[in-house]
């Protein structure tokens, strides 16, 4: 596994992989490191689709905003790696701030609409950040195919907006959620958690769960009756604090409305939550065809 903290280094070395080899391709992983099973769930993948893995690690400070976690976010480089080189990465890219922002950026890629509900509400500007150092890594990588978890439904959305807008010359692999034996959605910021936070974060999985459940049975059987359900079940934990619970179409994300029957629904529901436990903000989701739980009953 070889290592580059530089873009004309990385460029480089995939030149000659591709002079010395005809048709390589090239699996991008993009993350911000603190790697968990989530992670390696897409090196995993990545490994069985590609001929060379690339593993991304960059906090990228343009998709933080004031006052958020961007100097405390966890880092541990050595371990990292070691994850890196146990599922079988080839090259892994650790720039540093200033080689990939050198001087003030002018140019961001900015994805309309899909950006400005859910986690683009809460965190202005936070998905221009992502949409940007996605293309840069695009540009500098050049993958066949770049890998994303669904834990982040929305970034996969955008980013799909993103690509096929920008006619990209590449294919976006999503992955499940990976998530702990007890439901927890696995996440870097999951270290941040008080024993009490943890107990009670249990809550986000467990809501998403018991509405589809109801919503398969009928007892919650509009949109209203589901979100008022969520909510419910949330706000049952006394840490809880709810940023936002909703039911929106996926990939569009648009609200489904409250007199909405979601069993009449015809194409992809999705379930979002983002729940802050003692100050530290999770996300979490399910994605699921209300139509296809009519057809089994
Ligand atoms: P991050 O390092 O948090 O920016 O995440 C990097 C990639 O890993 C993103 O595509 C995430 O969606 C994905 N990821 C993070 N957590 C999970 C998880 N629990 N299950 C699946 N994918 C995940």
């Amino acid at each position: 596994m070889k290592v580059f903290r530089t873009i004309r280094e990385l460029r480089e070395e995939l030149n000659s992989c591709k002079q010395s080899q005809s048709n390589v391709s090239v699996g991008l992983v993009p993350t911000m490191g603190y790697l968990h099973d989530g992670h390696a769930s897409l090196m995993t993948r990545a490994r069985g689709m590609s001929d060379i893995v690339v593993l991304s690690i960059f906090v990228n400070p343009i998709q933080f905003g004031p006052g958020e976690d961007f100097e405390t976010y966890p880092r541990d480089e050595e371990r990292d790696l070691a994850l890196a080189k146990s599922h079988g990465v080839d090259i892994v890219f650790i720039p540093t701030v200033q080689e990939m922002y050198p001087k003030q950026v002018k140019t961001k890629v900015v994805v309309s609409e899909l950006t400005s509900q859910l986690c683009g509400a809460s965190r202005p500007g936070h998905f221009d950040g992502v949409t940007t150092v996605v293309s840069k890594l695009f540009n500098i990588v050049k993958p066949n195919r770049a890998f994303f978890g669904l834990k982040d439904a929305q970034q996969v959305a955008v980013l799909q907006q993103m690509v096929t807008d920008l006619n990209m010359d590449v294919e976006l692999i999503t992955c499940p959620i990976i998530r702990e034996a007890d439901g927890l959605a696995l996440s870097s910021r999951n270290v941040y958690l008080s024993q009490e936070d943890r107990t009670q974060a249990l809550v986000l999985s467990r809501s998403l769960n018991e509405v589809r459940e109801a919503i398969d049975c009928g007892r919650a059987a509009t949109a209203a009756e589901a979100r008022l359900m969520l909510n419910e079940i949330i706000r049952s934990a006394p840490l809880a604090v709810i940023d936002y619970a909703e039911v929106l179409s996926f990939p569009e994300l648009s609200r489904v409305e409250d007199e909405t029957v979601l069993v009449d629904m015809q194409g992809e529901v999705i379930m979002a939550l983002a729940v802050k436990f003692g100050g530290t903000r999770l996300i979490d989701n399910m994605l699921f065809k209300p139509k296809e739980a009519l057809l089994l009953v």
